[in-house]
């Protein structure tokens, strides 16, 4: 391994949200230094925002050394149950016949989350943070990229400039300024009506492990209302309100508390946080400008339902940190940096298209759609067991890891072809795009690894037994990045990777550094072509 680290010049992560957070801790663990800045003076939580985290995510965070607290400090649920006019639709119960240790959602405030992420960062001697930072300019030629920033919370300050290699930018749903910068738009909608949240400490005996969603209820009529479980006896309520809410005079006629008993009765209770707040569906033109990388809300905005907001922006960061890394370390072409909108992108329209459905379902726009969701909560009220008609009532389809089936990273394979969404709580079936199941191999001396912490220390190529694992090795002898090639046979006595991946004794598997599998080859030469493809590294010319 060979690497052309300056450890003078560092990558800048813009913005000290979650998803800058993973960014930064994120290139902190392939070694990179970074400059974090934020213009927030200091950490301010603000109540629990992004509430419901998914397993993959949590796995990112378990690499960056805070998703084993994460998810044990939140709450796993385990029963989605669906209410029409005061009568359950359906009660689905979460099988988990996935083989991650973390639960397929778990609820935790990201004011928590961000504490804990913080905790890492100010151990991590690779990052230094600076707030109070205001970025008000971007330049950058064919060499660097710098942030001219104004120093103090109301744009009194000095101005100073800070200089790296790359900026990976999280600047969040206020990031207009920083999207003019670089030439950024940010087309799509804003929806009329407002949703009212409120974190709720109370006692609601037989709710903590599962979430509600109300539609039409008669406290809330005409719309919905989604309860949360969350950590500390806390439940977060969400009302869909008319665009005309005001939640000052409701508060002062007491008509906030008349609605927040019809949820929780006369048990007492205490409002955590509370907040009106608009859903927006839009997404950047360009993820990429130069040296600028745009991530997260910065990016991509979409509806809560499903949650699908942070639980995108950290895979946003984990794929720009990893290419940012490679270019830095001369591992990869400058070209990689490319992919990161290619794979991105395409996960944010993704994640527009499932929730601009669900919001048709929950904000019918017009008499016929509200005559559709009408017919449809009818039929479901019927006939509950329908199962045809229950999937067709829409409260949000949770959120999930987006396959870069169709990446330049990836190179197809006939035999492992992508077969699509897998059932809810299951596995996809393994296939180029896919994320690594979440299995473990068998290190000589006895060590058990997780395949997908292997693949996050560069590229990862398991070897059939057919196949010669010297010979495999000797091809990706080229890559500059750290490699690790395993004759699968030996570090899977028992088979059970092979039967996760349906690997055959011919063939090997190679992984990319987030652990998303590259391709399936059967031969040598086929698994250096893929590897070198999978990092965007040029392959050495054959004599
Ligand atoms: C009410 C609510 C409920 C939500 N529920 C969920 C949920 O259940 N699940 C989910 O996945 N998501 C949810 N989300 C979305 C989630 O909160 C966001 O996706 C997440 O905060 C985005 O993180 P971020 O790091 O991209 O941006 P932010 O957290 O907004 O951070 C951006 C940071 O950039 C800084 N910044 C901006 N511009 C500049 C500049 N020019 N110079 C310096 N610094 C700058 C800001 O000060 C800020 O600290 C919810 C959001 C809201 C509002």
């Amino acid at each position: 391994m060979t690497s052309t680290l300056d450890p003078n010049v560092p990558a800048i992560v813009l913005g000290c949200g979650p998803v800058g957070q993973t960014a930064a801790l994120c290139l902190a663990a392939w070694g990179v230094p970074v400059v974090m800045l934020d213009a927030r003076p200091e950490r301010d939580p603000i109540g629990s925002k992004a509430l419901c985290q998914q397993r993959d995510v949590l796995d990112v965070w378990d690499h960056v050394g805070a998703g084993r607290q994460i998810a044990d400090e939140g709450v796993t649920w385990t029963r989605a149950v669906t209410l029409y006019q005061g009568q359950e639709l359906f009660t689905q119960g979460f099988v988990d016949r996935g083989r991650s240790p973390f639960p397929p959602f778990v609820n935790i405030g990201q004011n928590r989350t961000e504490e804990l992420l913080d905790e890492q960062i100010r151990a991590n001697p690779l990052i230094t943070e600076k707030w109070g930072h205001t970025v008000e300019a971007v330049e950058q030629d064919a060499d660097s990229i710098t942030l001219v920033c104004r120093v103090g919370t109301h744009g009194s300050g000095e101005t100073v400039r800070i200089t790296g290699a790359y900026v990976i930018a999280a600047p969040g749903n206020k990031g207009h300024l920083t999207r003019e910068m670089v030439g950024m738009t940010f087309e799509g909608t804003t929806f009329d009506d407002q949703f009212l949240i409120c974190d709720i400490r109370t006692t609601l005996p037989g709710w903590e492990l599962e979430r509600r969603f109300y539609f039409d209820p008669e406290w809330n009529p005409g719309r919905q209302v989604l309860i949360h479980p969350c950590p500390d006896s806390t439940y977060r309520i969400d009302w869909q309100v008319p665009p005309n809410y005001d939640l000052a005079s409701e508060e002062a006629s007491g008509a906030l508390d008349t609605r927040i008993r019809k949820i929780v009765g006369d048990a007492d209770y205490e409002i955590v946080w509370k907040s009106v707040y608009r859903f927006h569906a839009r997404q950047v033109d360009q993820m990429v400008a130069g040296r600028f990388l745009m991530a997260g809300d910065g990016a991509h905005l979409v509806a809560p339902f499903g949650a699908r907001g942070l639980n995108s922006g950290v895979p946003d960061a984990e794929n720009a940190a990893w290419k940012v890394a490679f270019v830095m370390h001369g591992w990869a072409d400058p070209s990689l940096i490319a992919t990161y909108h290619d794979e991105r992108h395409a996960a944010a329209a993704e994640n527009l298209d499932v929730t601009a459905a669900t919001m048709r379902f929950l904000v019918p726009q017009n008499d016929a759609e509200w005559a559709q969701r009408r017919e449809i909560l009818e039929a479901a009220k019927a006939d509950p067991t329908d199962l045809a008609v229950r999937a067709q009532v829409n409260s949000g389809r949770m959120a999930e890891p987006f396959w870069y089936v169709d990446s330049p990273l990836t190179t197809p394979s006939a035999d492992h072809p992508f077969q699509g969404r897998p059932p809810k709580g299951e596995d996809p079936v393994a296939a180029p795009g896919v994320i690594a199941p979440d299995v473990e191999v068998t290190l000589a001396g006895g060590d058990r690894v997780r395949i997908r912490a292997l693949a996050r220390q560069g590229v990862l190529v398991l070897v059939g037994a057919d196949l010669d694992t010297a010979a495999v090795a000797d091809a990706l002898a080229g890559l500059r990045c750290p490699t690790t090639v395993l004759p699968l046979a030996e570090v899977d006595p028992d088979g059970e990777v092979a039967q996760a991946l349906g690997a055959r004794p011919d063939e090997a598997w190679v992984f990319r550094p987030d652990a998303h599998i590259a391709a399936v080859v059967t031969s040598a030469p086929d698994a250096a072509a893929a590897a070198y493809r999978a990092v965007g590294a040029t392959a050495p010319a054959t004599a």
